[in-house]
């Protein structure tokens, strides 16, 4: 699976913000390693520098130095919807007849064809095939007509699909997440200012305070002079519907998102493993580094299971996904996870992960388990089935690829070579994140979406804003 992007939006009393920004996008890597990008504004002009690349590869001194002014916004990208190259990098900046406008946006529209058309028909040119620049273009049109907070109001209206914004519109910083609060936003406070940004271990990196997460369909405006905030509530649902893959796989433990410690949830989650298809068995072992909450909560509740680190990892190897090949892929497992013989040999294992997708890795490790001696490998995953892609931004895999998506547990246990294979149920999910069940995305566990899909059933009434074009097609 692929991350997505991260999001950060910074208004500061008297300090430049391009090193917390800086810093801030450094906290957010994991979201997304294919382009970093800064856009600042000094009160009378705004200064950007947008680069393929890590953070500490996109960014100079001097790069650094020369984005001028105390407030800003950055962005991380892993591209999930667009091109992968530099025209899509983000933050998106365009400078118009009402001003100068830069967005960065997580998460992906459903809708973003439609809108695209429309506003192609009135004249609008794109130099990109991204949704950002949809956002974008829409939002450089209605400011046209009238300020920040009703512009963003009258694209929320046309939008369809899930996003997290921090816009800098001049001087004036906003965040806002998508109504139904797929994907996340938080508010911190700075000694000297304050912060929006996708997760809050960001703002620990600043030394600052999580206030509270942004809530759907809420937009948030820093004051210029970075004395302050206001809130907005530009569009209010009956029910949400946060992705609990974040709190799965995606985010970082120490994040905090939408009240709950990433870290506890993944414990809690493997706790719930064990309540619900716990097995005896010698030692319990984490899949480096994604199950390691989760065994830790396994082996916490787990009567007489030993937990141990029984595979390394080898961080200098790249993640199986960019590996073009199956060849590949198969190989750099092998390369990645390597067995500590002593803890394996002679015993029956437990090996806990996060999740499966295509099924290579797991398959891999249970061999790779066997070699080492293992006399049975039970799996256990913290999260029910991947039957279905997502259209939200997670860049997971198509329908074909996915090994749940037509296989039974027990077909998917014999093609894998485990002993046994127990998923998580989704109620355990929706225990676990102490959330209700209509207010969680669960589209790819259920192959029904919170959102109007083309071709998929959706879990709720909901229809894609009439935009006045045909039916898009999703990218999957
Ligand atoms: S479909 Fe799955 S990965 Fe995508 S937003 Fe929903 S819960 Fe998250």
């Amino acid at each position: 699976m692929h991350e997505k992007c991260g999001v950060v939006g910074m208004s500061l009393t008297d300090r430049s913000a391009a090193n917390p920004l800086y810093y801030a996008l450094y906290a957010l890597q994991h979201r997304g390693q294919e382009s970093a990008g800064i856009v600042t504004h000094d009160g009378f002009q705004q200064y950007d520098h947008v680069e393929m690349g890590l953070v500490g590869d996109a960014f100079t001194e001097q790069a650094l130095e020369e984005l001028h002014g105390t407030v800003g916004i950055g962005h991380v990208r892993y591209p999930t919807s667009g091109s992968v190259d530099a025209c899509c990098a983000q933050p998106f900046s365009v400078s118009f007849k009402s001003g100068s406008l830069g967005l960065s946006h997580n998460g992906n529209l459903i809708n973003a064809d439609a809108v695209r058309d429309e506003l192609a028909a009135q004249g609008h040119a794109f130099t990109s095939d991204g949704d950002t620049e949809v956002i974008a273009h829409d939002l450089a049109r209605n400011l046209l007509d009238g300020g920040l907070i009703q512009a963003v109001r009258q694209t929320m209206g046309r939008i369809h699909g899930s996003y997290a914004l921090t816009i800098i519109h001049d001087d004036a910083v906003v965040g806002v997440r998508d109504p139904d609060g797929n994907r996340p936003l938080c508010l911190g406070k700075l000694e000297d200012g304050y912060v929006l940004t996708s997760e809050s271990a960001a703002i620990d990196t600043l030394d600052g305070e999580l206030i509270r997460d942004v809530r759907p369909g809420e937009l948030i405006r820093l004051d210029p002079d970075g004395t302050g905030y206001t809130s907005y509530q530009l569009d209010d649902r009956t029910h949400s519907a946060h992705c609990f893959f974040e709190h799965v796989y995606f985010a970082r433990p120490d994040s905090v998102i939408d009240d709950n410690l990433v870290y506890e949830v993944r414990r809690e989650l493997g706790r719930q493993l064990w309540e619900e298809s716990g097995i005896e068995s010698d030692v319990v072992m984490p899949v480096p580094d994604s199950g390691r909450a989760f065994a830790g909560g396994y082996a916490e509740v787990a009567d007489g299971v030993e937990f141990a680190e029984g595979l390394m990892k080898n961080r200098y190897v790249g993640r199986t996904f960019i590996m073009p090949t199956q060849d590949a892929r198969e190989r750099a497992v092998r390369l990645k996870l390597n067995p500590i013989k002593s803890t394996v040999e002679g015993k029956t294992v437990t090996l806990i992960d996060d999740s499966i997708v295509r099924g290579t890795t797991s398959t891999q490790l249970v061999e790779v388990l066997r070699e080492a001696g293992a006399e049975a490998v039970h799996m256990r995953i913290g999260a029910p089935p991947i039957v279905a892609p997502c259209y939200m931004g997670i860049d997971m895999a198509s329908r074909s690829e996915l090994i749940a998506a037509d296989r039974s547990v027990e077909e998917i246990c014999e093609e894998i070579g485990a002993d046994s294979l127990a998923y998580l149920s989704i109620d355990a999910v929706a225990r676990a994140l102490d959330t209700a069940r209509e207010d969680l995305c669960l589209g790819c566990v259920t192959g029904e979406y919170p959102y109007d899909i083309p071709g998929e059933t959706a879990d709720r009434d909901v229809k894609r804003p009439d935009v006045g074009e045909e039916p898009v097609s999703p990218a999957d």
